[in-house]
This record gives structure tokens, sequence and C-alpha cells, in this order.
């Protein structure tokens, strides 16, 4: 079986940036896409804090252009899933939902996160029939409609926003008395008249009206159940849709037992080392804190560059890790 010098787990924005410096490195890196290409960004309606874009850019058009330079340098696109990995033995050892085996000498792993659920009766019956986690996919259906919009983030402020364009009103229902979103949103989400707020609130059941058809994109949801945490009071709310915005869990499980994790998270040093030299971790699988396009490009270009540096002190002939970064003679004292 060939050994790639790298594989590159995840197609987001991390991922393709590990593509294009590992690819313009000449390490020819395999780079397995998983299920949804380009990861949360691709449902990103529009980026506008991405430095260089000051007119900003569909999630789309930029996942797209993040895939055209990451190819344009060399890296191999396999579109696939990886559900298992064997980094215990070298070359390592990655596996895909398709029942494909690959081996490599390091592995860059940029798998991201997706949206975290609610867990209350009726989600997951009612997704895609007017449970949503994705304002830009789903955001049409809702024209002249009333939408909630669940969470206080960034994430949740920003779909809102958006979702305006389409519905008649946005109720964004929080859990608390404060968003945890930057002021800059809050100011603009406070200032739109479509938009209304429901605070100390959590969603407890999502609700389908009676003759609801499997087929419904948008129509299926009648209603929300509310409860006031301050006052445990239960009230229905009806509403033609739920966006659901409350932060994301990470893609990790098909690591657990191979490198160092926390709470589904892998760890990593500042350089994007995990605890097996030779892995690498970037984006948000090791970053629960950031979490923005421009940090997860850094991170990847990180790994990049420490995966090529390992590499290059890989001895061949006996493939051994190397144990640290040698340091120029210069600096060693005589
Ligand atoms: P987030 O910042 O973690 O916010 C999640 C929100 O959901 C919080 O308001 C949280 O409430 C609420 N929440 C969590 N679990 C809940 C539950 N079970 N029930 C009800 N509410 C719940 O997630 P995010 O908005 O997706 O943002 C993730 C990261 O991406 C952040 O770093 C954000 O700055 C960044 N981001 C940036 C932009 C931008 O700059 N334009 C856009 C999108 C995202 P509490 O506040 O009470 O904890």
């Amino acid at each position: 079986m060939t050994v790639e010098n790298v594989i590159i787990i995840g197609s987001g924005p991390a991922g393709f940036s590990a593509g294009v410096y590992t690819g313009r490195a000449q390490l020819n890196p395999l780079l397995i896409t998983g299920n949804e290409i380009g990861g949360q960004v691709a449902i990103t309606y529009e980026v506008e804090n991405y430095p260089g874009f000051p007119e900003g850019l569909s999630g789309p058009e930029m996942v797209e252009k993040f895939q055209q330079q990451a190819q344009k340098f060399g890296t191999r696109i396999e579109y696939d899933y990886v559900n298992a990995v064997d980094f215990r033995q070298r070359p390592f050892t990655v596996k895909t939902q398709s029942g494909k085996t690959f081996q490599a000498k390091s592995v860059i792993v940029s798998t991201g996160a997706t949206p975290r659920k609610l867990q209350v009766p009726g989600e997951t019956e009612l997704t895609g029939r007017g449970v949503s986690y994705c304002a830009t996919c789903d955001g049409f259906f809702f024209r002249g409609k009333k939408v909630v919009v669940v969470g206080g983030g960034d994430s949740a402020i920003e779909e809102a926003l958006f979702l305006t364009r389409f519905a008649t009103e946005v109720s964004i229902i929080h859990r608390r008395d404060a968003l945890r979103a930057s002021k800059i949103l809050q100011s603009r989400a406070f200032s739109n008249d479509k938009i209304k707020f429901i605070w100390n609130t959590v969603v407890a059941g999502i609700n389908a009206g009676e003759g609801a058809r499997p087929a419904d994109r948008a129509g299926a949801v009648t209603g929300v159940t509310l409860k006031n945490v301050l006052t445990d009071e239960v009230t229905e709310f009806a509403t033609d849709g739920i966006f659901i915005f409350i932060g994301h869990e990470p893609n990790g499980w098909m690591f657990e037992g191979q490198v160092e994790m926390e709470d589904g998270y892998i760890v990593t040093d500042r350089h994007t080392h995990t605890s097996v030299p030779g892995i690498f971790a970037a984006g948000e699988i090791q970053d629960n804190h950031f979490r923005q396009v421009a940090t997860s490009v850094g991170q990847g270009v990180m790994a990049a560059m420490e995966c090529e540096k390992y590499l290059a002190g890989l001895d061949e002939t006996t493939d051994e890790t190397p144990t640290g970064i040698a340091v120029p003679a210069e600096l060693i004292p005589a």
C-alpha cells in the first residue's frame, strides 16, 4: 500500500489551508473531505470579517476559493468520511466510510465541529420540516412567515438578522437576559423592527400541526413550548419555524483513545502538535475558544509547517520519530 506523506482529514478553512501549504511544500497531500465540503463556512450566508475581503464574501464562494487554491498546489481530494484511525502504529492508518484504507507518515486533523442540538421533543422528527440549523440553506422557505431563533451568541444574532430578509417576525429566544454576541451585531439586532427578544426562556418542545406532510420543507412546525427559567411558567408560542444556534460539538469521536482529548476536543500545544508525534490538529477540533475562519486558517497553516518540519526530520530507514527540533549548529555554545 502507498504510504502518503500527509493525510489531511477535513475540508474546512483549516484543512484547505493545510492543503495549500503542504501542497506548496511538495508533499503531495491527500485531503479527505468529510460529509460536508467546507464545513460550517459552507452554510454561512456571508463572511464579512475575513481580512482582505472588505466587501465580504459568501460562505460557499469562500469554500470554492479555498478548494481551488489547495488543488492548484497539488492537494488531492478524496470525497469520503473518515470513521476510524490507528495512530498507535506507524505508518498511521486512516479508514473511511466507503471501506477504503489509507496509510500515512503524518496526519493533520481538521474535522471541525457541528451544530449542537437542543435535545427536546420534536427536534429530530421535525428537522428539515421547520427545524433548521442553517438560515442560509432554509431561510428562503420562510418567506412571509414567523420564525424563532434560539441562542444568544454571534451565530444566533447574525442568522436572525439574515432571516429578517424573509420572515415577517424573528423572535430570539435566549436562556439569559444578556447576549454574548459582539456589540456590533447586538446593536443591529436591537435596532431591527422585525426582531423581538424573549429573555430568560428555553425551548421545552417543538410542535407540529395535524396534517403536516413529511415532505413539507417548512410549514410542519406550528409552535414551540417555552419555559421561563426564572418563573418556571410554561407557555405555547406559535411559529412556523425554529432556527437553532446554540454552539457546536467537536467532530472527534473517531480519535478517542488515539490521541489525548478533553471534552471531545483534541489537545494540542500551541504549535498544533498532539500527544502523538506526526499527528497535528488545527481548527475547531482543537480550538473551542476563537473559532473564526481566520484563526482556523492560521492553525491549518501552522499544522502544515510543523508537519513539513516533522517529515523532514523523519529517519526514512527506520521510520523513527524525531525526538526534538534540531538546534542550528551556530546556536550551540562551544
Ligand atoms: P456560542 O458563542 O457558544 O453561543 C452559543 C449560544 O447558545 C449562547 O448564547 C448560549 O447561551 C446558548 N446556548 C448554549 N447551549 C444552550 C442550550 N442548551 N439551550 C439554550 N441556549 C443554549 O456559539 P456561536 O454563536 O455558534 O459562536 C461560536 C463561535 O463562532 C464564537 O466564538 C463566535 O464569536 C464565532 N462566530 C463569529 C461570527 C462573526 O464574527 N461574525 C459569526 C458566528 C460565530 P449563554 O450565552 O447563556 O451561554
